[in-house]
């Protein structure tokens, strides 16, 4: 198995895991994965457990072209495209899960009720709406995601990118459980949850560079 091949593995399990897990119902949400100029994608509509290896797919990274496949690539594409244009991307998770797009469509930002934001870079972003699959989509996205490695989509859902696959789904899975923490705690009456500060998010994110780091 050549890398390619290999990477392409990878997604489709990752892209798996995303629906056994519960973040996206049905072909919702699209992973993808960076192999040197080669951005390897979900194919648009088709359920993850169908895909084998023979339905790999690819575009180049700068053209946008389709290199690699006869399915047609993820709508979101420009969104993917312009997160691995801008950042250090190596992989992009975006799903529909279902407490993050609760939160997307109730605030700006996620309130920092956890330092598990530090993971991500910060207070996560709500980046405004815009039509599926667009380049309008991927401008509100990228400008969501400034000094963060995860967003909100209002009405729609998560964005996050990482390293590695592994790491962008971890990210994904942080985003959710956080905003689901948030509406749990926010959604006792009378009552209202203490947040952290800036300041202590950074003190977090900075300690947590260095988590799970064995020597
Ligand atoms: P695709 O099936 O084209 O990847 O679209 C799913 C989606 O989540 C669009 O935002
Ligand atoms: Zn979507």
């Amino acid at each position: 198995m050549n890398g390619q091949q290999r990477a392409w593995e990878a997604l489709v399990a990752t892209a798996r895991r995303t629906v056994t897990d519960g973040l996206v119902v049905g072909t919702s949400g699209n992973v993808s994965v960076r192999v040197g100029d080669t951005v390897l994608v979900t194919p648009s509509g088709v359920p993850y457990d169908r895909l084998t290896p023979a339905d790999a797919t690819g575009v180049d990274l700068t053209t946008g072209r389709q290199v690699l496949g006869g399915l047609t690539p993820t709508s979101e594409l420009p969104m993917h495209l312009a997160v691995y244009r801008a950042t250090d991307a190596g992989a992009v998770v975006h799903t529909h899960a279902v407490h993050a797009t609760a939160v997307s469509v109730l605030v700006d930002e996620l309130p920092t009720v956890h330092y598990m934001a530090g993971a991500l870079g910060g207070p996560v972003r709500v980046a405004p709406y815009a039509l599926y699959g667009t380049e309008e989509l991927a401008r509100n996205t990228l400008r969501a995601l400034a000094d963060r490695t995860g967003c909100l989509l209002r009405n729609h859902g998560t964005l996050t990118y990482g390293t590695t696959l592994d790491e962008a789904y971890d990210r994904t899975a942080q985003l959710e459980w956080m905003c689901r923490l948030w509406l749990t705690a926010s959604s006792v009456p009378g009552l209202k949850p203490a947040l952290l500060t800036e300041e202590q998010v950074a003190e977090a994110g900075e300690r947590l560079r260095d988590y799970g780091r064995h020597r």
